[in-house]
């Protein structure tokens, strides 16, 4: 079986992010998954056991004092040795600020081609089938590429867009040692750590996620999109007339100029559903419109709608959701 080599990122700590697991589920149904990590010496306690369990059936393992100090130059060095080494048929990288960096540095640096965002992918007789939601989400499309012509196809996956989970196994621990890359890079000088300010999962890779629009009226009844989050366990998210009155801050708008989410389940409450919104939603599998004017457009692309003013249905679920913990 031909390798699928992952670009797991790592915290500071070296504790693997959340989109290793996805991108060792998406690795698994192209191939054998295989993981390159970088780590900063004496960080990654127990990182090779996480991989195994998330089912990288090789890791190679790159230690790197640059990584405290330069952005992405060790990163992509450990790459192109991971790919000497492998000879894989694609790279995976999340769809993330590093991972999409380093993806297109290792794309320039292999004269490799690169899909960026794909929000799911298929081995087909040989090829390899990225698939996009594009032109706003109003289409989805297929990139073909054919792994076998001698450079590894580079992609970058959506977060939360893969549900695929890989088995777990006992990794084959390869060590690197990626040589000093005196090219120039962004470098780090200082690093400052931001406490998450909520408890609620984060947005982007949520399986839950609770929207409100404009619909909610002010600031004071948006409480309610937190308060069916909170009962669900869901993040919170806003269509931008949501984050433009001020109901929410702007980290919460999803759509086209936010945030895209691909969670399980996106419940929308007071949002009419405009091009802008759907584009950063619309390949959530189950979508929940609540809105009281039946010829939303929300509804055209929702699994399941309540017409119905948010102020009563919303207390309702909420209310039904409690008696269900009872
Ligand atoms: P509205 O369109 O005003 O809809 C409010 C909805 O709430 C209506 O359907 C109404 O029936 C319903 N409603 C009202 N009261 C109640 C009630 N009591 N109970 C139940 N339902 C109620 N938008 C985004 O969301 N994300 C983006 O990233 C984004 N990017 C954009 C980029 C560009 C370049 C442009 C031009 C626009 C962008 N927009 C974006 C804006 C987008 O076009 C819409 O204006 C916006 O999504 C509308 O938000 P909304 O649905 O909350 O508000």
């Amino acid at each position: 079986m031909v390798n699928i080599l992952t670009f797991i990122e790592t915290s500071p700590s070296g504790e693997p992010h959340e989109s290793a697991a996805e991108l060792l589920g998406a690795a698994a149904l192209l191939g054998d998954p295989a993981a390159v990590t970088v780590l900063a010496p004496g960080t990654g306690p127990g990182l090779v056991e996480r991989l195994g369990q998330l089912g990288a059936k090789q890791v190679i393992l790159a230690e790197s004092t640059q990584v405290r100090a330069e952005l992405t130059s060790p990163y992509t060095a450990a790459l192109v040795a991971a790919v000497e080494l492998l000879a894989p048929g694609v790279v995976l990288a999340a769809h993330s600020l590093r991972g999409r960096e380093v993806a297109a540095r290792l794309a320039a640096r292999l004269k490799a081609g690169i899909c960026t965002d794909a929000v799911a992918v298929r081995g087909e007789a040989g090829k390899i089938v990225a698939v996009h939601s594009v032109l706003g989400g109003s289409y989805t499309t297929e990139a073909v590429t054919d792994p076998s012509e001698g450079r590894p196809v580079i992609l970058t996956l959506r977060p939360g867009a893969v549900a695929d989970r890989a088995p777990a196994v006992t990794p084959e621990v390869t060590k690197v040692t990626p040589p000093r890359d005196d090219r120039p890079a962004a470098v780090i000088e200082a690093v400052h750590e931001i406490p998450a300010d909520s408890s609620r999962p984060d947005l982007r890779r949520a399986a839950k996620v609770v929207s409100g629009g404009r619909g909610l009226g002010s600031k004071e009844n948006f409480v309610l999109v937190g308060e069916l989050a909170d009962a669900l366990g869901a993040a919170v998210g806003a269509s931008r007339a949501a984050v433009d009155a001020g109901y929410v801050p702007p980290d919460a708008q999803v759509g086209q100029t936010g945030t895209s989410v691909s969670p399980q389940l996106y419940i929308a409450l007071g949002i009419s559903g405009a091009i802008q919104h759907r584009a950063g939603m619309q390949t959530a599998t189950t979508i929940v419109a609540i809105n009281k004017d039946e010829d939303a457009p929300i509804f055209d692309i929702a699994d399941f709608g309540i017409v119905g003013d948010v102020s009563t249905v919303v207390p309702q679920c909420i209310e039904a959701l409690s008696g269900r913990r009872r």
